[in-house]
């Protein structure tokens, strides 16, 4: 799976193309992912970002036992401040608005699939009955900066935490008064800026059957978050059974209607991330119909057959493979 992640991130390196000035760059591996910085800036602007992710990652990881996710997550109360307060109140509220689809209280779920030990299970309807009572931000209570949580409900901020911290990335290169910066959390792209050649940003959209090919490109400038949810991400595989990791928070099984993948572009990143896992639970009419409701993203959807659609807003962006546009 790592080595699927270091050839989307090259996959969208090669899109990208160069500007006149060359960019610093770095590789890393935090998030449990490989990432890639291209900042047209100094070295300490890189030095920035990678502390900043590398900050976060030590924050959020839910399966990481030093966390203060995972601490919260055993104590089941905290007194929280910064990124963490931040999160769990944008968390609760875009579960709101996503109806649920996008639930920060899966962890106990993803947990009983086995995906944070890579010991995979597939479970029993009676251990999803047992476990799906502790699922929802209902279980969560903030009182101001104190949050409490109902015993067994776990918080795991997977689905949003590349996201902000790509949009963490983005707001301080700009404060730093970098030009341009292209930076890819495992797939998850955030662009800033503009290069000093003027050109606009091409990033490819992975082939969900062969992720390392692009199936689609979308072209755009300026500052944006482009979060794609596919289950081809992370699988496994049982009895001739395949189960990703993105769930229904309604049944505790991984989301299946037809959808091979969604990608959000928005100009915020977690955002971003909320939408494309949330998107990618709902399903295609769903999707549509929650775009419609909302103004602040366009998004392309890849079904298992391969069919592409995309909302009115980008299809003008998008390139390189036929497609079906989703008027407003
Ligand atoms: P993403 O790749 O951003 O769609 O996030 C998927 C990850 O978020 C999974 O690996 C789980 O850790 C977690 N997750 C799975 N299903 C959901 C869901 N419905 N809502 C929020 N987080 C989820
Ligand atoms: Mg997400």
């Amino acid at each position: 799976m790592k080595k699927l992640t270091l050839l989307l991130v090259f996959l969208a390196l090669i899109l990208a193309g160069c500007g006149a000035a060359e960019p610093v760059e770095a590789d890393l591996f935090a998030m449990d992912t490989v990432m890639n910085l291209r900042i047209w800036g100094d070295r300490e602007d890189l030095r920035t970002a990678t502390e900043e992710i590398h900050r976060l990652d030590t924050l959020l990881s839910a399966a990481n036992s030093g966390s203060s996710v995972s601490q919260l997550n055993s104590a089941g109360m905290a007194k929280l401040s910064g990124d963490l307060l931040t999160l769990t109140r944008d968390a609760v509220s875009l579960s709101e608005k996503t109806s649920g689809a996008f639930d920060p209280t899966v962890y106990p779920l993803v947990c009983l699939w086995g995906f944070p030990s890579d010991e995979y299970h597939v479970p029993t309807q009676e251990e999803l009955d047992k476990v799906l009572p502790l699922i929802g931000t209902e279980h969560i209570r903030l009182n101001g900066d104190a949050v409490t949580l109902d015993p067994g409900t776990m918080l795991d901020f997977g689905a949003v935490a590349k996201g902000y911290t790509s949009q963490r990335c983005a707001d301080l290169l700009l404060e730093r008064g970098v030009q341009a910066a292209l930076l890819n959390l495992g797939g998850n792209v955030q662009t800033v800026g503009t290069k000093p050649d003027g050109s606009s940003w091409t990033v490819g959209i992975a082939d969900p059957e062969n992720p390392t090919d692009a199936i689609a490109t979308l072209t755009f400038s300026g500052s944006m978050a482009l979060v794609t949810s596919g289950g081809y991400q992370r699988y496994f595989e049982f009895l001739g059974n395949s189960y990703h990791h993105i769930l229904d928070p309604e049944t505790g099984m991984p989301a299946e209607n037809g959808l091979a993948s969604v990608t959000v572009l928005c100009d915020n990143g977690e955002i971003a991330d909320a939408y494309s896992t949330a998107l990618f639970v709902i399903g295609l009419d769903k999707a549509v119909e929650f775009w419609k409701s909302q103004n602040d993203f366009e998004a392309v959807f890849i079904m298992n057959d391969r069919t592409i659609y995309a909302t009115a807003g980008c299809s003008d962006l998008l390139g390189n493979c036929e497609f079906t546009v989703i008027e407003r």
